[in-house]
């Protein structure tokens, strides 16, 4: 393989940027200086290093951030900022969120570089767990939690999987989803006569956000949070 692909392929950086690595002398090739980004290298048996530090097949990234309101789950837009740019920008090469939280909604949001992980997470018949926290305006039917456990219709006709409605003693509500449908905790709420003024999303499958993160704060996944989402 060439060494600017093998790097790039490592995370290293663009095939550009680490073109300019190669030639400025940065990387070395077992232990020699090589300057040629179309020197060939062997990845199983090579040892490749950029500024001293040996790199290996860098392992798949996984970020929990605490999503802010008033960004976008999305890699790029026009008029709005987007929680990739909450990551600096020497990270945010192949990140994307898994799933989405409205512009509105704070709280628990995966990021990662892991496709197929995010693909498991947000298959439907997975039926990955999603728990939100809301404060709401309005009083709610006095049924809505055998509403939301028998599977509430929306006033659009749109059917819920049976889903956990819990009152909090300080007026809160918590609310535990097993699909995730468009504004569907909003919905849901509306569909029992009230209104969510703040959302928080507080857990994704066997993962809690961290309450020592700020909004709009990030870190790894731990060992034991990532096994418990696979
Ligand atoms: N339900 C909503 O209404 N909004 C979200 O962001 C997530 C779930």
């Amino acid at each position: 393989m060439r060494l600017d692909k093998l790097l790039s392929h490592l995370n290293c950086g663009s095939r550009k940027e680490v073109q300019s690595f190669i030639r400025a002398g940065r990387v070395a090739v077992n232990g020699t200086a090589e300057r040629d980004p179309a020197a060939k290298v062997d990845p199983d048996a090579d040892r490749v290093s950029l500024d001293g530090r040996e790199q290996t097949y860098c392992a798949q990234r996984y970020y929990m951030l605490n999503k802010p309101a008033g960004v976008i789950t999305a890699s790029r837009d026009e008029r709005h900022g987007t929680v990739l740019e909450l990551f600096p920008e020497s990270l945010r090469r192949g990140l994307f969120a898994v799933g989405r939280l409205d512009k509105d909604t704070e709280g628990l949001l995966l990021v990662t570089d892991d496709g197929a992980l995010s693909h498991a997470l947000m298959s439907p018949s997975r039926h990955v767990s999603k728990v939100y926290e809301a404060e709401l305006d309005g009083t709610l039917v006095p049924d809505a939690a055998e509403r939301f456990g028998a599977g509430l219709t929306l006033r659009d006709g749109t059917v819920c999987r049976p889903a956990l409605l819990e009152l909090l003693p300080d007026g809160r509500v918590r609310v535990t989803l097993h699909e995730g449908k468009y504004h569907q905790v909003k919905r849901m709420i509306a569909a029992c006569g009230a209104t969510v003024t703040f959302l928080k999303r507080v857990q994704l499958g066997g993962v809690r956000l961290d309450e020592s993160l700020a909004p709009g704060e990030f870190r790894e996944l731990t060992e034991e949070e990532l096994g418990a989402l696979r």
